[in-house]
């Protein structure tokens, strides 16, 4: 058993107030076998046909296409590698707003495509590799396991707050006819509670009560309460350990890194 059971709140789950941080389980996410990433761990085990991981900073490994970090053609190389190392055809991936938008994906070209700005991917085209760029934000993988279709989100406060969570579920249930309770939801390498000190505007934003000076937010667990409260079940939903900003091997936007690492998202090919 890999995972360990953290958290006091789990009394939140059946009688709680919206908005609120939710229940989960944090995991340790190893590394990925072939490229400098990490896992979800249990879905490797219980979801073979499920590619999913995010990208590590460790040698220098920027993805990020429009933070200009790097120059366009590493980047455009490394996402190479990272198509050709999942044993996927296509990519896609959009320039990022912090908005709410989710877009559906079918079949396409093989290579990277771009598609119009969004936060949030979904597809159950096999072969089809979902990415989105992150530097202390939340990467939120969804998966159905029984209808085989997953979604990818950017989730930073902004995001949260316009509901791009929600918007992923609903957009499977459109597109996939998935049902919340079967969904899991994981919660990638992103900033920590302990980290992330924001005003008293963000708490507003999110629904939450303002306190009177900046003060350290787990957008991790508001996340978790979201998708609490949009029908996953609470043992279904697992956080990532690693923090962009006080762990090592991650790209942090607080910290100064301009670099981006990628979460990514797919059903794998036949
Ligand atoms: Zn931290």
């Amino acid at each position: 058993m890999r995972a360990r059971a953290v958290r006091g709140s789990i009394e939140a789950v059946t009688d709680r107030t919206p908005t609120e941080p939710g229940a989960f389980r944090a995991i340790q996410e190893p590394l990925h076998q072939a490229l400098p990433a990490v896992v979800q761990p249990e879905w490797k085990e219980r979801f073979p046909w499920l590619v999913q991981g995010t990208t590590r900073a460790a040698s220098g490994f920027d993805l990020g296409l429009f933070s200009d970090a790097s120059s366009p053609r590493d980047v455009l190389t490394r996402w190479d590698r990272l198509r050709a190392e999942t044993g996927m055809s296509m990519v896609a991936c959009a320039h990022q707003v912090h908005g709410g938008a989710v877009r559906w994906h079918g079949g396409a070209a093989p290579g990277l495509h771009l598609s119009d700005p969004c936060d949030g991917h979904a597809t159950a085209t096999a072969g089809t590799l979902l990415g989105v760029t992150i530097a202390d934000c939340v990467p939120v993988s969804v998966v159905d396991p029984r209808r085989r279709a997953v979604a990818l989100l950017h989730a930073g406060w902004r995001g949260t707050a316009a509901g791009i969570l929600e918007r992923g579920v609903a957009v499977l249930a459109e597109r996939a006819s998935s049902r919340p309770a079967d969904l899991h939801v994981h919660l990638g390498p992103a900033i920590c509670g302990r980290c992330y000190e924001v005003g008293p505007e963000v708490f507003e934003a999110l629904g939450l009560t303002a306190p009177g000076r900046p003060t350290p937010l787990d957008l991790r667990a508001i996340l978790a309460g979201r998708a609490t409260d949009a029908g996953v079940p609470t043992e279904h939903i697992t956080v990532s350990t690693h923090c962009t900003r006080c762990g090592d091997g991650f790209f942090s936007h607080r910290a100064g890194d301009r670099g981006r690492q990628v979460g990514f998202l797919g059903i794998r090919g036949a």
